[in-house]
């Protein structure tokens, strides 16, 4: 996907920061933070949103839930909390079209979203 923001940031075509990598995905910070921490996770393969996921990407997703998980963990704010978004679609605010989750953190959250 030449064309897809997220796959020339997996690929290190356009810089990011990252903080994590194993074989099924990234994560990296978001360039524009709402909270002290902001990281992307995304899966390296293109899937363009929740909506177009096919039965076996959620597999995937589950995967990637648990290493969120686990960075909130290893990074010390599991306790505090945190929020795990994913946008999907116009209504929801989708402005990449590379699936996504956000992981917030380091503030009070507030409901509901805007
Ligand atoms: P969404 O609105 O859920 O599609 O989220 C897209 C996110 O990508 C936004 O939070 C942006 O700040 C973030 N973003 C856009 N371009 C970059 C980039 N080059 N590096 C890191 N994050 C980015
Ligand atoms: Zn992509």
């Amino acid at each position: 996907m030449e064309n897809c923001l997220f796959c020339r940031i997996i690929s290190g075509e356009i810089p990011s920061e990252r903080v994590y990598e194993d074989e099924l995905m990234v994560g990296f910070k978001d360039i524009n933070p709402v909270a002290p921490t902001h990281i992307l996770f995304v899966p390296k393969k293109h899937i363009a949103s929740l909506e177009a996921s096919e039965d076996e990407d959620f597999l995937l997703y589950a995967k990637m839930l648990k290493v969120i998980r686990d960075y909130a963990k290893e990074n010390g704010f599991s306790e505090a909390g945190y929020r795990v978004i994913n946008n999907c679609n116009a209504n929801g605010g989708q402005d990449v079209y590379h699936i996504h989750f956000h992981l917030v953190a380091g503030r009070q959250m507030q409901w509901p979203p805007g």
